[in-house]
Parts: structure tokens; sequence; C-alpha cells
């Protein structure tokens, strides 16, 4: 399954303190309206907890292994991957399309690492409000003696010149500091990300393979580059520093382990198959080509455009060669439930459900279809699964959304507005949510679970960034 969820309003607030720091460097590239609504990410428990293997060993060399640092893919075909809160790796799924190998991404998630290592985050925000503060300190020197130049204007704009130049120098400084600040985490990140690597026995050749493909594409790209590239300069000599470091290590020429690699190329197959064009998937994967990943991904484009019957012989071939592949009974049970045969899908989700030791998320899909069936039998076996899934799985709104139907079913419409607040909650409209919850409170009794529950609800703060509306 790949879901797009909107990412909370919490998390676009952060990304955009740091593409605040971004363009305070880069050459300016006016935000998108589109950006300014904040991106959306993508939930697959395959994507991810191959993420999480790629994380885990650098995250323990970093000693961060106790901060349960989760990674976030972003809906976002440009290459990125960045820290925003010090406690979540983000990446666009740009980046791991563009990631041939498993060494290449992970290279640049080691580097974010280093970021998070070196609390870089905090550090980059206290320049940051320094810089602020240093450069409307200017503005009002400037503007002072803008003031003083229009007072003493008798055609001579000498005045109001030395003004506008009093604004521009400081501010040029100002620029400068930042730009060689961000220079010097920018090393610290890699001489870390490098350390991490070389402790856990692996090599940094794909960091910079990825950084040199930068340092190459900075030569002719001048604007309009992918997100990592304005917040990563790579000037030549980084990379160069970066190379000399990586080719000392022993690890320098060991090789992707070959199921790693076979699990990457599904991945983005997976992603490729979801997110692109289907003359694009074609075009990565033609039909000639019937590797596995080749495969999955004509199996999903199949599917998902509107060939059920075809699709089901693909994945039943996949089936073949990897029985217990949980993703591919996923992937049997999510075609015949957005095929409109939720009852065929529930045996699929269970084996997936029990394939993957009750990933949230399938277990999601699979109350999905147990409530799509219509069948009261299968209503509180649907409740129990979801409710075990929201308590493990908290941002996915896909499971409150569920749960309110299958309490919808039973008539239990307490809960059930309850469970539709929290699914408005997480989707980050708190109007709908406080409105929800509101007749939430009226139904349950003063005081019981439910109650207290809708009533953190109302009385939650919209979080920074969002309207109070
Ligand atoms: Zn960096």
């Amino acid at each position: 399954m790949l879901l797009r969820i909107a990412l909370r309003n919490r998390t676009s607030k952060l990304t955009a303190i740091i593409a605040a720091g971004a363009l305070a460097l880069a050459p300016i590239t006016p935000v998108s309206a589109e950006k300014e609504k904040g991106p959306s990410t993508l939930r697959d428990t395959e994507s991810e907890a191959l993420l999480r293997e790629y994380t885990r060993p650098v995250l323990r060399a970093a000693g961060l292994e106790k901060q349960n640092i989760q990674m976030v893919i972003i809906n976002d075909s440009t290459f990125n991957a960045f820290v925003a809160d010090g406690r979540r790796i983000f990446v666009n799924y740009g980046a791991l399309m563009q990631s041939e190998t498993p060494n290449q991404i992970i290279g640049v998630l080691a580097h974010e690492t280093g970021h998070l290592a070196g609390g870089h985050l905090a550090k980059m925000h206290e320049q940051l409000a320094q810089a602020q503060t240093q450069m409307i300190i200017a503005m009002l020197l400037g503007a002072g003696a803008l003031v003083a130049g229009s007072r003493g204007n008798s055609g001579n704009n000498g005045l109001a010149n030395a003004g506008a130049a009093a604004i521009a120098g400081p501010q040029e400084m100002i620029r400068r500091n930042l730009i060689s600040y961000v220079r010097a985490q920018e090393e610290n990140a890699d001489r870390a990300g490098v350390k991490f690597l070389t402790a856990t026995g692996q090599s940094a050749k794909g960091m910079y393979e990825t950084f040199k493909r930068f340092s190459n594409d900075s030569l002719f790209a001048a604007h309009g580059a992918d997100p990592y590239l304005q917040s990563h300069p790579m000037p030549v000599e980084r990379v160069a520093a970066l190379e000399e470091l990586a080719r000392s290590s022993p690890y320098w020429d060991k090789k992707d382990d070959p199921a790693l690699q076979m699990r990457h190329d599904m991945m983005r197959a997976k992603i490729s198959a979801f997110m692109e064009r289907q003359d694009t998937v074609y075009r990565r994967y033609p039909m000639s080509n019937d590797s596995l990943p080749a495969r999955y991904a004509h199996a999903i484009t199949t599917y998902l455009h509107g060939d059920l019957h075809s699709a089901l012989v693909q994945i039943d071939g996949l089936l073949q060669v990897q029985p217990n592949n949980p993703y591919f009974h996923e992937l049997r049970g999510q075609a015949l439930l957005e095929g409109g045969r939720p009852a065929e899908a529930i045996a699929p989700l269970r084996k997936a459900v029990q394939l993957s030791n009750n990933a949230p998320l399938i277990e999601m899909l699979l109350g999905q279809a147990l409530v799509a069936t219509d069948n009261k039998a299968l209503t509180d076996e649907a409740i129990a699964i979801l409710r075990a899934a929201v308590a493990r799985e908290t941002e996915a709104p896909l499971g409150y959304t569920q749960l309110a139907m299958a309490y919808g079913r039973k008539g239990d419409l307490a809960q059930a507005d309850l469970a539709s607040a929290q699914a408005a909650f997480l989707r980050g409209d708190n109007k709908t949510a406080r409105d929800l919850a509101s007749r939430a409170k009226t139904r349950f009794a003063v005081g019981t679970p439910g109650w207290v529950k809708a009533d953190d609800i109302v009385a939650a703060k919209p979080l920074p960034g969002q309207n109070s509306n």
C-alpha cells in the first residue's frame, strides 16, 4: 500500500524555517503557493521498513539509537533529504528514485544523521535568529539614513544613496557569514557521516557518488535544481575533501549485499509504479524486462489503471517466486479491495498482516476490507484490529476513518464521532476535529475515557503554523 497523507502543518512550518535558511543562502527562488501548503507524506510499510534498516546501524553509531528517530518519505519527485525537528529524517521519494544503490541513499542518510548528531538544527536556528536580528538592525540603520537623506533632500540624493548602501552592505555581510556557517556545518556532517559509515563497516562511496553528481550538476544548473542542492552547496573543495576521506576507509570498495540491492530495486519499482505516469513506468521498466522489480512495477501499474484481472494474474506470478513476501499479499489484497471485491481481499490481507508481524498500516487495510464487506459479523473483529493498529501507528488517519465507519455500523455514534474527530485532527483539519469532538462529548457520559479523549481534542491548541479557525 502506498498512502498519500497530508503532512501535518507543524512539519511544513519547520520545513519552512529550513527553507528560509536555504533561501537566505541560495539564489532566491520564489516559493510557490503549492509549497506553502506543505507537502504530503507517503506511507508504505515495505519502503519504511527498508529505510529503517538503512538508518538503524548509522543511528546506533551516532549514539542516537534511543531517540526513536523516524524516517518520513515526502511526496516530492525532486531530490531532497533533511532533518527538521531532531526526531525525524525526511527524504523525498525523488531521492529514493535517484539512488541506484542502497549505499548511495545510506550515504545521504548518514550525512543527515551527521546533522542530527551535531545538533546543527538548533544551532542553525540560533544563527538564523542572530542573522535576523542583525538584519533588522541593518534595516533600521539603513532606514534611518534614508529618512535623514530625504529630510536633507535638496536636489542631491547622496545621503539617500548612503542609506541604500547601509542596507545592502550589512546584509551582504550577514549573508556571507551564514554561507560560511552552513559550509562548516556541511563539512562537519560529511565527516560525521563517513565516520558512522566506517564504524558500521560500510563504504562512503555512495555518499561521494551522490554529492559528486550534485557538484557536477551545479556547474550548469543555475536554478530550478533539486532543493537538496540549494540547501547543500557542493563546492569542488568539499567534494574533494569527502573523496579523500571516503577513499581512506577500508570499506571503500565494499559492494551492497545483493539481497539488499534487490529490496532497494523493489522499493523503487513500487514507488515508480504508484507515483509516476504510466508511460514513465514502462520506460523505466519495459515489458521486455522480466526482472522481479519490473514485474512488480507492471503488476502495480496494471491494477492502478483498472485491469484487475490481469493485475491479479501478474501478482500471482510474483507470489509463485516469493510466496512469503508480505507485500505481494498486501498488493493482492489492496487490488481486490480497491477493485470492489473486499470479501476476497480479506484472506490475502490476513496473510500480509501475519507475514509482516502485524504491520499497522497493513492492519488498517485489513480493517478497511472487513468494514467494506458490509458484513456485521465482521465489524467487531474490524474494530479490534483497527484499535490495535491506531495504538501503534499514531499518524495515519486511515485507521480512525475506518474505525468511525465500523462504530457507525454498530450504531455507536459516540465512538464514531470520536474516531472521525481523531481522523480530522491527524489530517490537520482542526475545525472539523473540534466540531466532531464537541458532538462526541455530548454523546459520552462525562468523565468516561471517550469523553476525556474528545475533550482533549476540543481543548487542543492549534499547532504552530496552523490557522486557529
Ligand atoms: Zn547537509
